[in-house]
């Protein structure tokens, strides 16, 4: 079904709107989702033309493509026809008025019927003040759909976060608020649900009693590149823990939905996180540990502190692992250790779930050496494989009864890759479509800051010493201390899995 919108775009002259919005836009376009009843208006500051607003985004839908001369070809320049671009500085009302104009003026050429999205792909200390004169200046419709869609970082802590939702609300009631967690617009992060809820062979054993651990791991190779200087106000907790692996920790927690409904899946989404533990101090300094990159001279790779931008003494970590305790219904006790961090051995995002031993190994008694039952595992990798392993055990072909594991694997080809819709992509057709299935709840939000605050506040009390791990490898010594001291190991090394 194609779809009549008007976007608004803050930060049309952006990072994100460049690599994200336009390729996303066009991809919808060029499947005939988004057909000639739709405009895009792009704000920003910079004087920009209309006409030179259809080159960027021509430009933008090139780079993102790869047919060389899809910049100039007749679907690009006429998807690229639909984009106005209004100069903007979003505190001045003015500005809002010229806007609305616009807005209506184009809602009337391209039978819009109203229906407006507002994407703010700004820094979000503007979302309150974009968010109000939106309404003041009345560019809200009272005869379409009006959608707020915005970016992380929402927040610093609860308080913060909490002060932006307020304003926020003043003008969009939750339900007209999109939230975007660019991970829950991944396939294989929309996948868990699939592969919880239909297979009964894995729904009968995802609880407390054949489930032994959970890890996730979002391991990046790169440094922090450009990005330090939002980087060191941000660190790991805050920019991949509270928003990304906490989703996810709530994808594999919660309880079964009754359906699967925006609605059932987000309440039982909340659910899951506000039965994760929110650690007092003394529990977060003994279940989280801080890592900082060292150097790597081999590969001449600079340490943390010497990158550009950085503060020499910077305390911000880049390194984050820890141990989370749900009181969930049936997965109640069972321990899920989380980590990410840069510079790390490989990249790969992934989700290893690990199984109880075998209780009775009757295998020991015919008294081979290779009896050792090792523990099954399910792997989810996320990226940039995309994939689920299984690990069993099976005879080992001998003549006697040896066992050896193996892996049951499937991997997604490059070409089936392809095809999977980008994150973005997905997500703005489902806010097109009005559906916040994979958009975070403000209750979501709320708790993942809970449970990430204690730890900031715990180690922003304290000095540590960084670096504290060398490039290239998993991260500090006290990251596998804390599945050690519970005798267990994290699946996924340096060299395996
Ligand atoms: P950016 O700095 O590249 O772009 C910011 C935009 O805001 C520019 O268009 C700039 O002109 C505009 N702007 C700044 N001040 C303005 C003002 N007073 N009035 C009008 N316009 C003004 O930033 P970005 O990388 O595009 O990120 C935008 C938002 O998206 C941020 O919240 C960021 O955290 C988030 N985000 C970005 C990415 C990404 O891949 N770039 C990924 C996830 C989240």
């Amino acid at each position: 079904m194609t779809q009549q919108a008007l976007f608004i775009i803050f930060g049309g002259t952006g990072d994100l709107a460049y690599r994200k919005l336009y390729p996303s836009l066009f991809r919808l376009y060029e499947k005939g989702y988004l057909k000639d009843d739709f405009a895009v208006i792009g704000t920003a500051r910079r004087p920009w033309t209309n006409d030179h607003y259809h080159e960027v985004v021509m430009n933008a839908i090139a780079d993102d493509g790869h047919e060389s001369d899809r910049t100039n070809s007749e679907i690009a320049r006429k998807f690229a026809s639909h984009f106005y671009y209004q100069s903007h500085n979003v505190n001045d009302t003015e500005h809002y008025v010229a806007l609305r104009k616009l807005a209506d003026k184009l809602d009337e050429k391209y039978k819009l019927n109203g229906n407006r999205i507002y994407y703010l792909a700004m820094a979000p200390r503007f979302f309150g003040t974009i968010a109000g004169h939106l309404k003041s200046e009345k560019l809200i419709t009272d005869h379409g759909y009006n959608r707020l869609i915005i970016e992380k970082p929402f927040g610093r802590d609860f308080e913060t976060a909490k002060e932006l939702n307020d304003d926020i609300s003043a003008a969009f009631s939750e339900d007209q608020i999109y939230r975007i967690d660019h991970y829950l617009g991944k396939e294989a992060i929309q996948s868990i649900a699939a592969l919880r809820f239909g297979n009964q062979v894995i729904e009968s054993l995802w609880n407390k009693e054949h489930i032994d651990n959970i890890q996730i791991t979002l391991a990046e190779s790169l440094g922090v590149e450009e990005r330090a200087g939002y980087y060191e106000t941000a660190g790991a907790l805050r920019d991949m823990v509270q928003n990304h692996i906490l989703q996810i920790v709530s994808l594999l927690t919660m309880q079964k939905p009754s359906e699967y409904t925006a609605k059932e899946l987000r309440d039982r989404k909340v659910e899951a996180l506000q039965n994760i533990k929110v650690y007092s101090a003394k529990e977060a300094s003994k279940n989280f540990v801080r890592g900082q990159y060292g150097e790597d001279a081999e590969h001449e790779q600079l340490d943390y502190r010497h990158e550009e931008g950085t503060d020499e003494h910077s305390q911000i970590e880049t390194f984050v692992a820890g141990k989370l305790e749900t009181t969930n219904g049936n997965l109640t006790g069972v321990p899920i250790y989380i980590r990410t961090g840069k510079r790390l051995a490989r990249k790969s995002t992934q989700i290893n779930v690990v199984f109880k031993d075998t209780t009775d190994n009757i295998f020991t008694a015919t008294g081979e050496q290779d009896t050792k039952l090792e523990q099954n595992v399910l792997t989810l990798y996320v990226e940039p494989d995309q994939g689920y392993q299984l690990d069993l055990n099976v005879k080992n072909g001998s003549q006697g009864y040896g066992i050896m594991p193996i892996h049951l694997e499937y991997h997604k080809t490059s070409a089936e890759k392809a095809k999977v819709p980008e994150a973005y992509e997905k997500l703005i057709h489902d806010a097109l479509d009005g559906n916040r299935t994979n958009f975070a709840h403000w209750h979501e939000v709320a708790q993942a800051w809970r449970i990430v605050d204690v730890v900031r506040q715990n180690w922003d009390s304290q000095k540590t010493d960084f670096p504290n791990y060398v490039s290239g490898t998993m991260g500090p010594k006290a990251a596998q201390e804390l599945l050690t001291r519970d005798h267990r190991d994290w699946v996924f090394g340096a060299t395996k899995h």
